[in-house]
């Protein structure tokens, strides 16, 4: 720790600098507070960098976080365009393959979330993107909403803007150990500050495990691939019929029954593993595939072929080509609870804790920090 943090009191210190954690940042530095960020790794290695970079608002929890996500959008159009953060592409196509997904999506189109989107007939998607030929496709919901950033570049480039545009202090390699307002213990040394937000993603057992222990929270692991340029450009992220009885915004509608039946009894391996489709696009033409879900309070560290397999198969019937060569694969883990998509706790007057409980972080974390700045001050 420098001279100065240990002398400097700050009006707030973050813990954890991964989306929630800088949002948090953001916020409060717009308000000209003085703002420190604390966290155990030497640069991001979390959730934060292992996602798509994949900001959805399409699909989002009706209650609780499409609104949310709605704000984010906004925020990291705003951000992307000032710190820097390439666009890497906008938009999504949800393809669907049978009629019942064809309700889902007929039933979303009456809902009020479905501003910005359209449905586009089989004719119209192959006119706009011509390799897509699935055989099966019935209709593809378009959404303009959605933005996606390769976040292994876009958060280093979050937290830089941070510092050199807002003055936000990062103090990196140091363990918050404990908090006793108005002193946060770290690894190395103590930091003053009249704040803190607490955003740990799936550190359950460090600040506050009582706390936390009383929210029934697991982890889940997800694995992720990354395939080489297929040679064309999407025409946004993709996703397909999995994804419509996983996103809650569509899931919940009662139009999801029927397609759930259907994709127990023809889907039954995929469901088990909790595999959907989302694909998005880098800059330099790779794809980003992905995923699956897999709960337990310390996942296993190992990604399963026969999972990747799950997945490239979804690819091959939602796209009708065959997946290009992988040439990168990971697993990624994030917090879940069964009960609520996002946790925001308040175990002292001035300390919040947050934590994104439903895989959503990317796309709802800047107005989950808004919110906890908001409450805090
Ligand atoms: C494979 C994968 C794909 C995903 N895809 C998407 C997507 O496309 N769209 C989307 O919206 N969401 C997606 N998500 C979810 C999203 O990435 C997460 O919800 C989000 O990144 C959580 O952010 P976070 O800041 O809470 O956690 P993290 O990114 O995990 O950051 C938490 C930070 O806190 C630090 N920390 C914890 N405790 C301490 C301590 N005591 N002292 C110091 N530091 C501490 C950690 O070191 C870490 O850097 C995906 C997640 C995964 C894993």
């Amino acid at each position: 720790m420098s001279r100065s943090q240990s002398t400097q009191r700050f009006d707030l210190a973050v813990v954890g600098a991964g989306i929630v954690g800088l949002a948090a940042a953001l916020a409060a530095a717009r308000r000209g507070l003085r703002v420190i960020v604390i966290d155990r790794d030497a640069q991001a290695n979390g959730a934060s960098v292992r996602n798509f970079g994949f900001i959805t608002v399409t699909g989002q929890d009706r209650k609780s976080m499409w609104a949310r996500a709605c704000r984010s959008r906004e925020i990291w159009r705003d951000v992307a365009a000032a710190a820097g953060i390439p666009i890497v592409h906008t938009g999504l196509w949800v393809t669907a393959r049978r009629p019942e997904s064809v309700h889902v999506l007929e039933a979303f189109m009456a809902t009020e979330m479905a501003s910005g989107c359209r449905l586009l007939s089989p004719t119209e998607a192959r006119r706009r993107c011509p390799q897509l030929v699935a055989p099966e496709m019935a209709v593809v919901l378009e959404s303009t909403t959605e933005l996606r950033v390769e976040s292994r570049e876009a958060i280093p480039r979050l937290a830089a803007w941070l510092s050199g545009a807002h003055g936000v202090t990062f103090m990196r390699e140091t363990t918050v150990r404990g908090i006793d307002m108005p002193s946060v213990h770290t690894s190395r040394g103590t930091v003053q500050a009249d704040r803190v937000a607490v955003c740990p993603g799936d550190d359950f057992n460090g600040l506050y495990p009582d706390r936390l222990g009383a929210y029934a929270l697991t982890r889940c692991k997800l694995q992720m691939l990354r395939l080489a340029d297929p040679g064309f450009k999407l025409p946004g992220a993709l996703m397909s019929d999995l994804g419509l009885v996983r996103y809650r915004g569509y899931a919940d509608l009662e139009a999801a029954e029927p397609l759930k039946t259907r994709l127990a009894i023809e889907q039954a391996d995929h469901l088990k593993h909790g595999v959907h489709l989302i694909v998005v696009q880098g800059a330099d033409g790779s794809l980003v595939v992905g995923d699956s879900h897999h709960y337990a309070a310390t996942p296993d560290p190992f990604s399963y072929e026969e999972v990747d397999e799950l997945i490239l198969d979804e690819f091959r019937a939602a796209l009708g080509i065959e997946p290009p060569p992988t040439v990168e694969r990971w697993i990624g883990t994030y917090a879940s609870a069964a009960d609520r998509p996002v946790l925001i706790d308040a175990p002292e007057d001035s300390v919040r804790l947050a934590i994104v409980t439903c895989g959503a972080g990317a796309s709802t974390g800047f107005a989950i920090g808004e919110e906890l700045v908001s409450s805090l001050f």
